[in-house]
């Protein structure tokens, strides 16, 4: 099993939006293929569970072109909710056609959705629908939440090392986090800085560095 990339966005939808890795650099790379690629992820995620994996394989096996019209799809709201998230982390208004295209899953999902008890509350289940839409639909419901829910000041993109570009929903006290991970883009910033500045004095009293001598 292939690894995916760490789960650093803190809601779903923006998860999802990060398995493209590196997508503000010239040569991102994309960690979903296909539909098995799609329920792997959504599984790694704890977006479908095991059982819900076992049945949606065999379906999408059953049915591989539906299985591909899917994921093309889930491929197409990816690119919506990237656009959305990406453009309110820049302070800027999400396009309409993004976010009728997230409406439009949302309302399918909610149109096969049940309303059960959960604990003390009712609440809009998808549990038990065998569709290979599933996946997408949780996913369309978590960009709803968050846009309809969630403190769009807290949408940010990471600066990483001028390639990062991954979302993340900043929940930090304060609200002041700026890396995807402290330890990956973080450092690697810190680490970067730390060579230009070592760099520069060493060129300012050592003259040019020679790495070899011959
Ligand atoms: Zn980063």
């Amino acid at each position: 099993m292939p690894a995916f990339p760490r789960l650093l966005g803190g809601r779903l939808c923006l998860h999802f939006a990060n398995t493209i890795e590196g997508p503000i650099n010239p040569e991102p790379e994309d960690f979903l293929h296909d539909y098995d690629d799609l329920l792997r992820w959504s599984w790694h995620v704890e977006a479908v569970d095991d059982a819900e994996l076992k049945s949606l394989r065999k379906l999408a096996r059953a049915t591989p072109d539906r299985a591909r019209e899917v994921f093309e799809q889930a491929i197409r709201l990816r690119q919506s909710v990237d656009r959305i998230f990406r453009t309110i982390a820049a302070g800027g208004e999400p396009r309409g056609a993004d976010l009728r295209s997230v409406q439009q899953r949302y309302l399918e999902g909610l149109g096969a959705a049940s309303l059960g008890r959960a604990d003390q509350a009712f609440s809009w289940s998808l549990r038990g629908i065998d569709d290979l839409r599933l996946p997408v639909w949780r996913i369309a419901a978590s960009a709803v939440e968050l846009l309809t829910e969630g403190n769009l000041t807290r949408v940010k993109r990471c600066p990483g090392a001028d390639d990062c570009g991954w979302l993340f929903y900043d929940t930090s006290r304060n609200g002041t986090r700026r890396w995807c991970s402290m330890e990956g883009c973080g450092s690697r910033m810190k680490m970067r800085r730390h060579y230009a500045r070592h760099k520069q004095r060493s060129l300012r009293y050592h003259g040019r560095v020679r790495p070899f001598s011959q």
